[in-house]
């Protein structure tokens, strides 16, 4: 990911003038492109909200946050570089609505735009290195000593890549699809390979995981995924199958942020700069 300009100081001293600076220099790090015949001059109007810049070629007007996750807000973008910041801080909606003073649907969506975003750079990255792989089930219940899968189970694969037997640098998780995932608790060898197609980077050497959740040679892998499967329950009071793989996505985007050493925003913004929006309707109406 190629860095880009940030204006003075830290973000949470920036004017909105500064954050659309910040999100100009996200978008287009090397100058202005024009979205429709990637010119690269044009001219600023200044009457509206955001700029409006006009290709000098074609004509086609956009702003900086036109086609991006930022499309059509009424939040100042200030509020959304807060929302970041929360969002890793494992904030739920409410507390976000609390924080930044908005409606629970409009904290909701942020957050929902957000993790889209975390979900577009999931989708695009593989773990490479030695990678281990195991996996859990979401909504097993204490009292159920049972290793058959039940309807309200849903099961989840994690993926690590590993620095010795301690150490995960990063992290992938995904919900499992029921058939793959088969009959059974525990994570079926079919299901790790299911997971390392899609997640594991061809040139990586997969250690083959246990099917037992919480064996000693992948504690780390394991607890990371016990924490997840803990926030599910404890703080957001339980999440439906719809949105499970979202919140898997921004449960990876916290453990992998901090050990990056990245700064949330500038990490965060430059992956909402380059995303494709996501509507309301679209988030609520995506089948499960
Ligand atoms: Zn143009």
């Amino acid at each position: 990911m190629s860095l880009f300009d940030l204006p003075e100081g830290s973000w949470e001293t920036w004017t909105e003038e500064q954050c659309v600076e910040a999100l100009f220099n996200a978008r287009w790090p090397d100058g202005f492109r024009c979205p429709r015949c990637s010119y690269a001059h044009y001219s600023v109007i200044k009457s509206r909200k955001y700029p409006l810049y006009v290709c000098a070629s074609c004509r086609h007007q956009t702003s900086v946050t036109a086609g991006t996750v930022f499309h059509g807000t009424r939040t100042p973008l200030r509020m959304w570089f807060r929302a970041m910041i929360w969002l890793v801080a494992e904030a739920t909606s409410v507390e976000l609505s609390d924080i930044l003073g908005v409606t629970y649907k409009t904290a909701w969506l942020i957050g929902h735009k957000l993790r889209d975003a975390l979900t577009q750079e999931a989708n695009e990255q593989y773990l490479s290195g030695v990678v281990a792989v195991t996996g859990g089930i979401y909504g097993w219940r204490r009292a159920s000593s049972s290793l058959v899968m039940e309807p309200t189970d849903e099961p989840v694969a994690i993926g690590g890549t590993m620095e010795g037997d301690e150490e995960v640098r990063e992290i992938k998780m995904e919900h499992l699809n029921k058939r793959v995932a088969g009959s059974s608790r525990l994570i079926s060898r079919n299901a790790q390979m299911a997971f390392s197609d899609f997640h594991v980077s061809e040139h990586a050497k997969v250690v083959r995981a246990f099917p037992y959740f919480g064996m000693n040679k992948l504690a780390p892998l394991s607890a990371a995924l016990m924490h997840t499967l803990r926030w599910f329950d404890r703080t957001l009071q339980g999440i439906g199958p719809k949105h499970l793989q979202a919140y898997l996505n921004h449960q990876s985007f916290v453990f992998n942020i901090a050990k990056k050493e990245s700064k949330v925003v500038p990490y965060m913004l430059r992956l909402c700069a380059t995303s494709d929006r996501i509507t309301y309707r679209k988030l609520t109406r995506q089948a499960s």
